[in-house]
């Protein structure tokens, strides 16, 4: 059995709906669990609505009006249609009157854009013919934690999914409905909906891809597949063909939208092979994440830029040859709950990374200051190059000849322990530039991946 992911783009009306149907048709011999997205944008038209029901006013009519549409066009009635809606409204209704949006009740609210999208696809599967179910993922066996808006699944999940399935991948399971699984939703062990964090229903699919042992995920995107960088920087970006699931995970850890960055993580552990495949050009081979090469892979195989991160210099001349000085710098960083992304170090000095959003900075400032002098600056970015480090000299030297030739200084240089990313800081300003220099130097004529 395979397991089929696809996203909201992929969703967007109902001339989407009707090819991924089609597509979905194709892979009927091959038994997929098909997992949903939200259509199109509602996930932040959601979020939208409950910018507007926090100012007193209570519309649903973005979300209302594509659903509608879309039945009206693909001519299905689709379940729960109008219950869906009117809960919808009764929440946002209750939003305005509290003006107030806890975590718990903002996932309550985006949920409803998998729970419609589910309905949408089964009721059409049906009508064509094909005997389709829609699930909302907790009645597969979902179960988080109660971390709202970026909840972690329990691990009984795995066991859950593995009894919910098992007619399905059993014998006779090619004469049951499709199962069409909202991706992205869950719900606690008190029963409250959570999310798994934006873009979370690819780990929703390789979930049930892992635990079922799928033969292979296929995650569907707009894009053919996982590119060398994002396109709306450099629009001659090219497929990567295969990838491991280490670099993967940097790469969307580094700000490639391409997959979720915890994704990988359940196919790590069981090997289950993920494509990244293009629903508006689906002939197109996609990319293929793997455990590892199996043939030598060029020495680069993408760069990726995240904006908006916060450089934390630390200079402590009093912890000269002291042990320890780390250690109380991490522990300050953990007990004010930032997660760091890039670190660098010198005996007396070190110098890090912070994402922007969630930082109280003058508290955690005030904390370093014990321990050393503390230089913040804002508006930096990362530009990160998954590559094959064992190579990183020429990879280096390959970067900094063409940075410097362009009149570009790094700020910070640093290597990552899982071996596959070397990650630059700059200015957020000149990372669109660093990326395209890059990116000619690797992948351009003559370049370092014999483009
Ligand atoms: N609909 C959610 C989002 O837009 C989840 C997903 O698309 O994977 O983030
Ligand atoms: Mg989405």
């Amino acid at each position: 059995m395979i397991v089929m992911k696809f996203g909201g783009s992929s969703l967007a009306n109902a001339e989407r709906i009707r090819r991924v149907a089609s597509i979905i048709c194709g892979m009927l011999s091959r038994r997929p669990v098909v997992v949903l997205s939200a259509m199109g944008d509602t996930t932040d038209d959601l979020l939208a609505a409950a910018e507007l029901a926090l100012k007193g006013t209570v519309s649903v009519d973005a979300v209302e009006r594509l659903h509608r549409e879309t039945a009206r066009e693909l001519g299905v009635a689709v379940a729960d249609l109008d219950d869906l809606l009117t809960e919808l409204r009764t929440l946002l209704t209750g939003i305005s009157m509290l003006r107030e949006l806890t975590p718990r009740s903002r996932d309550y609210l985006v949920s409803f854009g998998e729970r419609l999208s589910v309905r949408m696809m089964s009721s059409y599967l049906c009508a064509q013919g094909v005997p389709a179910q829609f699930y909302d993922a907790w009645d597969t066996g979902f179960v988080s934690d109660s971390n709202y808006t970026a909840a972690d699944l329990l691990p009984e999940t795995w066991v859950n999914l593995r009894r919910f399935f098992a007619d399905y991948c059993g014998e006779n399971g090619a004469a049951l409905p499709v199962p069409i699984v909202t991706g992205f939703i869950a719900k606690d062990s008190n029963g409250f909906i959570t999310t798994l964090g934006r873009g979370g229903s690819d780990l929703t699919a390789t979930v049930i891809g892992a635990a079922l042992l799928a033969d292979e995920v296929q995650t569907w995107k707009d894009v053919d597949g996982i590119l060398t960088t994002d396109p709306r920087i450099v629009p001659s970006a090219r497929t990567v063909p295969v990838a491991t699931y280490d670099e993967v995970a940097e790469l969307a850890y580094f700000g490639s939208q391409v997959l979720h960055p915890r994704s990988m993580q359940p196919c790590i552990q069981t090997g289950t092979p993920v494509r990244v495949k293009n629903s508006y050009n689906p002939d197109a081979p996609g990319s293929l994440i793997v455990t590892s090469h199996v043939t030598a892979p060029a020495a680069v195989r993408a760069i990726t830029s995240k904006k908006s991160v916060v450089l934390v210099d630390l200079v402590s001349t009093r912890m000269v040859g002291q042990y320890g000085f780390l250690a109380k710098v991490f522990d300050i960083f953990a007990r004010h709950c930032v997660s760091i992304d890039v670190v660098a170090t010198s005996e007396v000095s070190v110098s890090l990374t912070v994402d922007f959003k969630r930082v109280n900075f003058p508290a955690l400032q005030k904390d370093l200051e014990e321990y050393a002098d503390v230089e913040i600056k804002n508006d930096m970015a990362i530009v990160t190059v998954i590559c094959d480090v064992r190579q990183s000299s020429s990879i280096l030297a390959a970067s900094f000849e063409v940075l410097a030739a362009n009149g570009i200084n790094v700020q910070m240089i640093s290597q990552g322990a899982s071996k596959v990313n070397i990650s630059m800081i700059c200015g957020s300003s000149e990372a669109d530039t660093v990326v395209r220099l890059l990116h000619e130097r690797y992948f351009g004529p003559g370049g370092l991946c014999g483009g």
